[in-house]
């Protein structure tokens, strides 16, 4: 049986050490978090990171603004954010409604205050290999790998999927600490001859237990990053769970895995903007 990858623990810990810090700080770090509309799942999402806000003695400045709200209206809020000094970090939560121009915003937040690192100069300098800061999922994976001791150099990596947000940063990420990287999508001919080959496998794909245990090498790392309902309608990820934890030698649930370490890089994150 595989060793649980446990993120909620490790998050935990994570959490604990920001509180460390800000109870140390004269000014605490302050979030802004902006929620356009009434998407459900938003809402929780946001509710969650308003209590981990909480949790590490971070101030969360919430800004809940109608479906109806322009792209100009959306623009000027994040433009006083930009110049607010007691807002260190700006998350937009996403999606955002249609009829908005999710670029121009993204692009719009100041590239220091980008905790959620969205904007085109935060993505060039990870990519070049200087990080400001690095994109919540995937350093959220990178920090439960090495809060476990497995390291990275030499492995053969195959990440499934290949969004801006997961996949590719994912990749990166793996790169930078030496890996040999594949990257899977959706016209990848023999997904399992390829999975096959990965020492850490990473599924971000939105499949619903998409990776089975014939597609894992044995004592492989297994990360997933998906969030699905499954028929009963509980959350559930692109691995099959209960197979591939017999084959891997180290496997991440869901929940309880990569999600809550993806919200406490976003803590890590804040607190860096506000200069610690
Ligand atoms: P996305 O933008 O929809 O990208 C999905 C990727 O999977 C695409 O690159 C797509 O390929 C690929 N794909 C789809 N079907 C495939 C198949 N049958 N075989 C191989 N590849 C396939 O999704 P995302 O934003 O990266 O998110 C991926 C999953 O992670 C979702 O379930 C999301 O909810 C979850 N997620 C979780 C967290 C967390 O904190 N736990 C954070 C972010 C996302 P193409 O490019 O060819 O279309």
């Amino acid at each position: 049986m595989a060793i649980i990858l446990d993120g909620k623990a490790t998050a935990a810990k994570h959490k604990k050490l920001i509180r460390e810090t800000t109870a140390k700080m004269a000014r605490k770090p302050g979030l802004a978090i902006v929620l356009v509309g009434d998407d459900q799942a938003s809402h929780v999402y946001v509710k969650n990171k308003i209590r981990d806000c909480e949790e590490c003695g971070i101030t969360s400045y919430q800004h809940n603004l109608p479906a109806a709200t322009t792209t100009e209206k959306l623009l000027a809020l994040i433009t006083t954010l930009n110049a607010d000094s007691s807002v260190d970090g700006i998350l937009c939560q996403l999606p955002l409604p249609k009829h908005i121009d999710e670029s121009k915003i993204l692009c719009a937040i100041a590239p220091r205050k980008d905790v959620d690192c969205f904007h085109p100069e935060n993505i060039g300098l990870y990519m070049v290999g200087t990080p400001r800061f690095l994109p919540g999922t995937p350093a959220g994976v990178m920090l439960l790998l090495d809060e476990y001791g497995i390291d990275i150099a030499g492995k053969e990596c195959v990440v499934v999927g290949r969004s801006n947000i997961v996949g590719k940063p994912q990749a990166m990420l793996l790169l930078q600490h030496h890996g040999t990287v594949t990257i899977c999508h959706s016209r990848t001919p023999d997904l399992g001859a390829v999975t096959r080959r990965a020492d850490v496998l990473i599924a971000a794909v939105g499949v619903l237990h998409l990776i089975k245990a014939n597609m894992v090498k044995p004592d492989a790392v297994v990360i997933d990053v998906g969030m699905n309902t499954n028929i009963n309608g509980k959350l559930a990820g692109d691995v099959d769970f209960e197979a591939v934890e017999k084959v891997a030698s180290h496997i991440t649930p869901v929940p309880g895995g990569v999600g809550p370490m993806t919200r406490v890089m976003l803590m890590k994150h804040t607190l860096m903007a506000a200069g610690k």
